[in-house]
C-alpha cells in the first residue's frame, strides 16, 4: 500500500473541488493593511475588531512584563506555573463580565474542550445549534454524552426536546455565529434550559464587541455568566492578543480547574502574555468609540451591498458574509477581488455546510470608510 499516494489523492480531490486550503504568508503587523505574500492589501479578514493586535499599550505591557517575568511560564498552573499576572487577569476578567470568577485557557479551543467535557458525560444529553463553531463540536465528540445538533436557532425545537427530559442537559451555542455573524437569543436559552441543565455560551465574536464596553454577549442580554449560564471567551480575537477564558461562579470555576484537561495537562501561558492582556482588556474597555466607528462601517456595508443587489445575510455583526454557494465560485470571486488589491477569504465546506460557500468578509475599527467603499466598487465590478 502506497501510503503518500493516498495522500496525494486526497489533495487532488480537495483541489478539483475547490477546497484546496493554502496559507498565505504575512510580513509585519496585524491591520486592515496587511503585506501578504509580498504584496500590500487591503484585508476584510481578521478577527481583530478593535485593531488592538499591534496597540503601542499592549505591546509595551508584554516588553514590560518579558523583562521582569521572562518569557515562558515553565509549567502547567497545578504544577508551579500559576503566576500573579495569570492570577490578575483572571480576576480583572470576571469583573469585567461581571462572574464569581474565570479561569484562564491557552486558546478557545481548548476552552470549549475543558468546560464541556467537565460539565457533560455518558449518560448525558448535549444538545448543539448545527452551525456551532468545529471546536464546540469536537468538544462534545470528546464529552462523550449523547450529542444531538439542533436546527439553527430552533427555539421550539429546543424546548419540545428539553421538556419532560429526565437527566441533565448541556445546551452550547455560538453567541455570535462565526461564519454568519447572527447572534443565538441567549435569554431564551438560559430560559429553555433552567432547571435542566447548563447554558455553555461561546463569545468569541461578540466579547470585545458587543453589551456595554464591550463586555459581550449576555451582558448585552442583561444576563451575567453564573448560575447555569456558562461563558466563555477568546482573547485573541477582539482582545487582540491570545487565549481565553470561561467564566461563571465560582464553584464552577473551581471544578474546572480540578477537571478541566485542557487546563491541567498543558503549560500555562507566558506571564508576560497575560499582562499584555491585561493592558489590552483595558484598552477594550474604554474603547466605546472604536466600536461605534465599526458599527458605523458595518451599517456603511450593508447600505452599499443592499444598493448592489449582493446577498446579505441576517448579521448585525462585523461578521458579513456574502454566501454565494458553490466553492468554486467563492475562491474565483476570492481571486477576483484579491487582483483587486483586497483581501477577504472565501469560506468552503468542511467549516459551513455543503452548498454554502461564502466570502467571510469582516470589519475592524481599524478600517476607514473609505475602505469599505473601496471593498463595495471592487465587489460592484465584479458583479458586473
Ligand atoms: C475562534 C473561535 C474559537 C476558538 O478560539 P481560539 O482562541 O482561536 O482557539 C472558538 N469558538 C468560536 C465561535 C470561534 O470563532
Amino acid at each position: 500500500m502506497d501510503l503518500l499516494a493516498g495522500l496525494r489523492a486526497g489533495l487532488d480531490a480537495r483541489r478539483a473541488g475547490g477546497l484546496y486550503r493554502r496559507r498565505r504568508l504575512l510580513e509585519g503587523a496585524q491591520g486592515p493593511r496587511p503585506v501578504v505574500d509580498g504584496r500590500r492589501y487591503l484585508a476584510f479578514c481578521s478577527n481583530d475588531y478593535l485593531g488592538l493586535a499591534a496597540h503601542p499599550a499592549v505591546v509595551a505591557a508584554w516588553r514590560r512584563a518579558a523583562e521582569a517575568y521572562g518569557v515562558g511560564a515553565g509549567a502547567s498552573h497545578l504544577v508551579c506555573g500559576h503566576h500573579r499576572e495569570h492570577q490578575a487577569l483572571e480576576e480583572a476578567l470576571a469583573d469585567f463580565v461581571g462572574a464569581e470568577a474565570a479561569l484562564l485557557f491557552s486558546t478557545g479551543y481548548m476552552a470549549n474542550l475543558g468546560v464541556v467535557t467537565s460539565l457533560a458525560g455518558r449518560g448525558d444529553l448535549v444538545l448543539a445549534d448545527r452551525l456551532n463553531h468545529a471546536s464546540l463540536n469536537d468538544a462534545c465528540l470528546l464529552s462523550r454524552a449523547r450529542l444531538v445538533r439542533y436546527p439553527h436557532l430552533d427555539l421550539a425545537w429546543l424546548r419540545e426536546r428539553l421538556a419532560g427530559r429526565e437527566g441533565r442537559a448541556l445546551v452550547v451555542t455560538d453567541a455570535v455565529f462565526s461564519m454568519d455573524g447572527d447572534r443565538a437569543p441567549l435569554g431564551a436559552l438560559a430560559a429553555a434550559v433552567a432547571g435542566r441543565g447548563w447554558l455553555v455560551a461561546d463569545d468569541a465574536h461578540g466579547f470585545g464587541v458587543l453589551g456595554p464596553q464591550g463586555r459581550g454577549s449576555l451582558a448585552e442580554g442583561g444576563l451575567t455568566p453564573s448560575g447555569p449560564v456558562v461563558l466563555m471567551g477568546t482573547l485573541g480575537k477582539a482582545c487582540g492578543v491570545f487565549g481565553a477564558f470561561v467564566a461563571g461562579d465560582r464553584v464552577l470555576v473551581e471544578t474546572l480547574v480540578q477537571q478541566a484537561r485542557t487546563y491541567i495537562y498543558t503549560t500555562a501561558l507566558p506571564p508576560a502574555l497575560a499582562a499584555a492582556l491585561r493592558a489590552a482588556l483595558a484598552v477594550l474597555a474604554e474603547a466605546d468609540e472604536a466600536r461605534g466607528h465599526l458599527f458605523d462601517l458595518v451599517a456603511r456595508f450593508r447600505r452599499g451591498a443592499e444598493a448592489l443587489g449582493l446577498p446579505l445575510a441576517e448579521s448585525s455583526t462585523p461578521i458579513q458574509p456574502l454566501v454565494v454557494g458553490d466553492s468554486r465560485r467563492a475562491l474565483a470571486l476570492a481571486r477576483a477581488l484579491e487582483s483587486r488589491g483586497i483581501l477577504v477569504v472565501p469560506i468552503r465546506p468542511p467549516t459551513v455546510p455543503e452548498g454554502t460557500a461564502r466570502l467571510r468578509i469582516t470589519f475592524s475599527a481599524a478600517h476607514r470608510p473609505e475602505d469599505v467603499d473601496r471593498l463595495l466598487e471592487a465587489l460592484a465590478e465584479i458583479g458586473r
